[in-house]
C-alpha cells in the first residue's frame, strides 16, 4: 500500500485521526507559545527561516493531514502551488547533485504567509526555540534556538521548549494509523515532495 491509498484508508476508516494529530498540533502550539513568550520572541523572518529551509518529514500522519488540507484549496492555487512545487524540487535536485547549501522557500509560502498554515507539519510549529529532548535510546539531546534568538536573548534565563511528550503524542497516533492501515512505506519528503505525490484532484 503507498502512502495515498493509505489516505483514503484514513479518510473513510479512521477520520478521527485527523482530529488527533489537530489536537497534538494545538499542544505544540501552545508549548511553543509559552516559551516563545518566556523569551520575548517573535519570529519575524530571517535568512533561517522554516520556510526557507529544507525540512524532510517523516509521518504518514502529517502527509496525510497536509493532503486533507491541500485539497481544501480551490483548484487554480493548487494547480500554482504544484507548478511551485516542480520549481522547489527542480533546484533542489540541483543543489543536492553540486552538494551546496539549499535556500528556497517553501511553496505553500505567499508573501510570508503559510498558505497551509493551520496544517503545517511539526518541524514548522516548533523550530528555532531552544530545545530538549528525552531519547529513550541516545539520552537527553538539547538544541539550541535560532541564531535571532541565542543573540537577541543573551541573558534570559534559560528555559527549553520539551519536545518529548509532543514528539511521543505524534509517535504514537503514527504507530496507530501504520498498524489501521498496514502502511509501511516511508516518507521523507520535504514539502514540495509531499504536494507532487498528492493524486491530482
Ligand atoms: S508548510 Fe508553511 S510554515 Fe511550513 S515551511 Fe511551508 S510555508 Fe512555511
Amino acid at each position: 500500500m503507498d502512502l495515498n491509498d493509505a489516505c483514503r484508508v484514513l479518510t473513510t476508516q479512521q477520520p478521527d485521526c485527523f482530529d488527533r494529530i489537530a489536537a497534538i498540533y494545538d499542544q505544540m502550539d501552545a508549548a511553543y507559545t509559552v516559551v516563545a513568550r518566556h523569551y520575548g520572541f517573535v519570529c519575524q523572518g530571517c535568512e533561517d527561516n522554516c520556510c526557507l529551509t529544507r525540512f524532510r518529514h517523516h509521518t504518514l500522519m502529517e502527509y496525510a493531514y497536509l493532503q486533507w488540507g491541500f485539497a481544501g484549496l480551490d483548484a487554480d492555487l493548487r494547480r500554482e502551488i504544484r507548478t511551485r512545487s516542480d520549481d522547489y524540487r527542480l533546484s533542489l535536485q540541483v543543489a543536492e547533485g553540486a552538494n551546496q547549501a539549499f535556500r528556497h522557500w517553501c511553496p505553500l509560502n505567499f508573501e510570508g504567509r503559510c498558505r497551509l498554515y493551520a496544517f503545517r507539519p511539526m518541524i514548522c510549529r516548533l523550530h528555532g526555540l531552544p530545545h530538549i529532548l528525552r531519547h529513550p535510546a541516545r539520552g537527553l539531546i538539547q538544541g539550541p534556538g535560532c541564531h535571532i534568538l541565542e543573540q537577541d536573548c543573551q541573558g534570559v534565563r534559560p528555559r527549553p521548549l520539551d519536545r518529548t511528550a509532543l514528539y511521543k503524542a505524534l509517535a504514537g497516533l503514527e504507530q496507530t494509523i501504520r498498524q489501521g492501515t498496514g502502511c509501511k512505506a516511508p516518507v521523507g519528503l520535504t514539502v514540495a515532495e509531499m504536494i507532487l505525490a498528492f493524486p491530482e484532484a
